[in-house]
């Protein structure tokens, strides 16, 4: 599933092609992309405007457009945007028709990707905040407190408490394996139990593994591709995500595969040491 990084690199490679064109027609083939608003009525409401701005917050792309609408696109599990496809792509669902007759289509195999109008920014804005927590990348906000007040009095694995998207938002299974790694700390430790002393290591390298995953244009582990379809390489530079039974970067030992959180989890037990007991949410995986 795209979380942060991934997000971002579309971001990037969209903006230059979409800021300042104008949505000259727009098709929604699908309806579950946009509901419970009527595909119709979204055509109508963007049609005719320019896009400003191409923004984000959390996995979300926002497309801000002249007259105020503010269109929050989400790419779930195996959302892709494709930048010039041709009519009929694979999975396509919307296409987006712009005024210098370039096209963009949002394509989508399992069909959980979204498309959300809100009338105006502060409406957008009051969306987002209900649901996310700070920015990551944004060092005035994503500050140690922000972690210390997430983990207090908490039973819940640490690593289910930073893929609460109100805690952090953009991190998703990847980061949170990469961050736990490389600030020592087990994914199945009760938020409680995290050290004082590991909370501004776990922000830093929360900080580290996302800025990472941008500079190797996302991982391309499922569906995840990038505006002209090529695949994102951060995949390559894993330190435990998808690594069971491989050594540890750092100490050579075996990285074991568990799950916690509900969610597929790697781990180095020698450089991230278990609880004494694993919560019965969290077990070990061949
Ligand atoms: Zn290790």
């Amino acid at each position: 599933m795209p979380e942060l990084p991934e997000v971002e690199t579309v971001r990037r490679q969209l903006a230059p092609h979409v800021e300042g064109r104008t949505i000259t027609a727009m098709r929604i083939d699908d309806g579950r992309w946009c509901a419970p608003q009527e595909p119709g009525e979204v055509e109508d409401a963007l049609t005719g405007h320019r896009i400003d701005a191409l923004g984000r917050r959390g996995k979300h792309l926002i497309f801000s457009l002249s007259g105020g609408a503010q269109l929050l696109v989400h790419l779930r599990m195996t959302g892709i945007l494709l930048w010039e496809a041709e009519e009929g792509a694979p999975y396509e669902r919307v296409r987006f028709f712009l005024d210098d007759e370039h096209a963009l289509a949002f394509c989508d195999p399992r069909r959980f990707g979204t498309g959300l109008l809100l009338p105006d920014e502060a409406t957008r804005d009051a969306y987002l905040d209900e649901r996310l927590g700070p920015e990551p990348l944004d060092p005035a906000t994503f500050t140690p407190d922000v972690l210390r007040r997430a983990f207090k009095g908490r039973e819940a694995p640490v690593k289910g408490i930073i893929l609460d998207q109100r805690t952090v938002a953009g991190v998703g299974n990847i980061y949170a394996d990469e961050a736990l790694f490389r600030a020592g700390i087990h994914p199945a430790r009760p938020g409680r139990m995290v050290q004082a002393a590991q909370i501004e290591p776990l922000r830093d390298g929360i900080i580290e593994a996302l800025e990472l995953g941008i500079d190797g244009g996302g991982a391309s582990i499922d569906d995840f591709r990038h505006l002209d379809g090529a695949r994102g390489s951060f995949q390559d530079d894993f330190l435990v995500h998808r690594r069971a039974g491989l050594p540890c970067p750092d100490c050579g030992a075996e990285i074991r595969k568990m799950v916690v959180a509900g969610r597929g989890t790697y781990a180095c037990e020698v450089c991230q040491p278990p609880p004494r007991k694993l919560p019965r949410s969290a077990r070990y995986l061949p």
